[in-house]
């Protein structure tokens, strides 16, 4: 028997990377790879990039220029570029750096098996299509392995909004929805696996129209069947646009049992000139009205968003925009960034704000949103809330999960396992934790 060969793979950007990381690697996995976390192991090293920001595709060269000493000490290594990166640079990669033997973009990854019979041969192997078929299809059936309580499943992908800052739409291209069936075969499958926990992904997850045995099904329509999938516990959602948040979703947040009360809702600004600029097509008043008529649903909702500084033209009045929505809103959690330049884009090419004045808006928006996230997890403390617990913590007889607003939960217990989801009385508030105790 030859020994398995071994796949280092590393996962940068979203919750959408980590999904196709692990296809990619249960694709390789065919090919009689298992998975290493030590590249210097490896015999193919993958990188699954991203995109969205010019940092993250920097970080890409610069981790590929720490690979030569692994490649000149094991010429038979393969290295590989996955992800929108991948999609966004094609050739130039090759180009700009020759130890790379592989280059596969996020549409076409369902043909790495072939590509990497390709490099075997002593060939590169080159694939930023974005092919007729579809890659779900034709991707080997999953696994049956046993694994964690938690998992990601993609049901739409591309995005047709073209916001006037991001390169999804031309990385991961235009919007499609997963069929119905195929879904629910893949969640039934997670759940006989182990998951309790779904969360489907989709660029513009709320956009989803999939098609079902009925014609197509809205977010909520497949979110209720999901919600009849016995073993299945929780069930979430991201990334949504405010725009297609629509009625049946916005009543699935009040009546739907195993939907969890913690939606990611991003803004972008709370200036409606930027808003404007940026081609969102929502405003500040419509954005706080959809998040009221959210909160009459389901009262205890946890919103998230993100939000982008320092966007072309945005003025110091545009900023104390988003900082009154900001104060608005409440907000559980959050993510900002500031603008960053994507060749391509329309915004590219307007007048930029100085980096100085965007590091400073940052800091202050981080320091508002930070102080809201700790008083309502702060909040927390005195309640009785559902855990899914995930792993042991860092400490003997810890255990860790998150809660159904998606904190993280540490309790001092052996009497619950990763999977089990228990009733927990929140006892204090840390900086990026809560502790609890498990309940009867
Ligand atoms: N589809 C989602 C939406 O419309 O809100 C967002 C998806 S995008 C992959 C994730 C986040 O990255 C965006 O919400 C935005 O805040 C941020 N982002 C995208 N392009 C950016 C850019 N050029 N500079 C800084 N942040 C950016
Ligand atoms: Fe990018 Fe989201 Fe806008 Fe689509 S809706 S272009 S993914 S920010």
């Amino acid at each position: 028997m030859t020994a398995p060969k071994k796949l280092y793979i590393k996962t940068y950007g979203c919750q959408m990377n980590v999904y196709d990381s692990e296809r990619m690697a249960e694709a390789l996995g065919g090919e009689g790879y298992v998975e290493t976390s030590r590249p210097d192991d490896a015999d193919m090293i993958l990188l699954n990039t991203c995109h969205i920001r010019e940092k993250a595709a920097e970080k890409v060269y610069s981790e590929l220029g720490r690979f030569r000493g692994l490649k000149a000490a094991n010429p038979d290594l393969k290295i590989g570029v996955a992800g929108c990166v991948a999609q966004a640079e094609g050739e130039e990669i090759m180009r700009r750096q020759p130890l790379v033997d592989l280059v596969v973009g996020p549409q076409s990854y369902h043909r790495l098996p072939e590509m990497e019979a390709k490099t075997r041969a002593g060939e590169k192997a080159l694939d930023t299509d974005f092919p007729e078929e579809d890659k779900f299809e034709k991707l080997k059936s999953r696994p049956k392995a046993k694994r964690g309580p938690t998992a990601f499943l993609t049901v739409q992908e591309g995005c047709d909004k073209f916001c006037a800052f991001c390169v999804v739409p031309y990385t991961r291209g235009a919007e499609v929805s997963r069929p119905v069936d195929r879904i629910l075969t893949e969640a039934r499958d997670l759940v006989e696996r182990g998951v309790r926990e779904i969360t489907l992904l989709g660029q513009n997850v709320n956009a989803y129209h999939g098609a079902g045995p009925d014609g197509d099904w809205s977010l909520a329509r497949l979110i209720w069947a999901l919600n009849d999938v016995d073993g299945l516990e929780r069930i979430r959602f991201t990334t949504s646009h405010p725009n297609d948040m629509a009625d049946d979703l916005i009543e699935a947040h009040a009546d739907c049992p195993k939907l969890m009360p913690y939606l990611h809702l991003p803004v972008q600004s709370g200036s409606d000139r930027i808003l404007k600029r940026m081609n969102r097509s929502h405003t500040a008043e419509s954005y706080l009205k959809l998040i009221e008529r959210l909160r009459a649903a389901r009262p205890d909702l946890h919103m998230s968003g993100d939000f982008i500084v320092g966007f072309p033209e945005e003025t110091e009045q545009d900023f104390q925009d988003t900082l009154a929505l900001v104060e608005a809103v409440q907000y559980g959690s959050a993510f900002s960034f500031k603008y960053s330049t994507r060749p391509g884009t329309p915004a590219a090419e307007r007048s930029q704000v100085d980096e100085a004045e965007k590091d400073d808006r940052l800091q202050r928006l981080q320091a508002l949103l930070t102080r809201q996230q700790r008083a309502l997890q702060d909040a927390m403390v005195g309640r009785e809330v559902g855990v899914l617990f995930e792993k042991p913590g860092r400490l003997p007889g810890q255990m860790v999960g998150k809660s159904d607003y998606l904190h993280a939960v540490h309790v001092d217990s052996d009497a619950v396992v990763p999977g089990d989801l228990a009733r927990v009385r929140i006892v204090s508030s840390g900086p990026n934790s809560l502790a609890g105790e498990v309940l009867g």
